[in-house]
């Protein structure tokens, strides 16, 4: 038995949400994330890092070069291993006492 159907998909949807930022390709977390990603393409800590203070510029085109990009990603991961680090330690505070 042979078929010569062929199935095609239509894809319909408008916007494509993303759930990564587009410069520092973290996860989008929180509802200030989405809203940031969906005007600058980016989460709301590159928001307030890169676009807030060069508004003008960004919207002219401007973007922060790759130099700066990494070292803010390097920053931002250290401060996330800070934060789990205290946490886990809590936990681990907690789970003793
Ligand atoms: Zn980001």
């Amino acid at each position: 038995m042979s078929s010569n159907n062929k199935i095609i998909f239509i894809d319909n949807v408008k916007s494509k949400e993303s759930f990564f930022c587009t410069m520092c390709k973290f996860p989008l977390v929180d509802y200030q994330d989405f809203e940031m990603s969906k005007k600058y393409l980016s989460c709301h800590d590159c928001y307030m890092q890169f676009i807030e203070a060069n508004k003008k510029n960004w919207e002219k085109g401007w973007r922060p070069d790759p130099g700066q990009i990494k070292n803010y990603i390097t920053k931002k991961k250290s401060i996330i291993i800070k934060k789990w680090g205290k946490l886990c330690h809590l936990t681990l505070m907690k789970s003793i006492f």
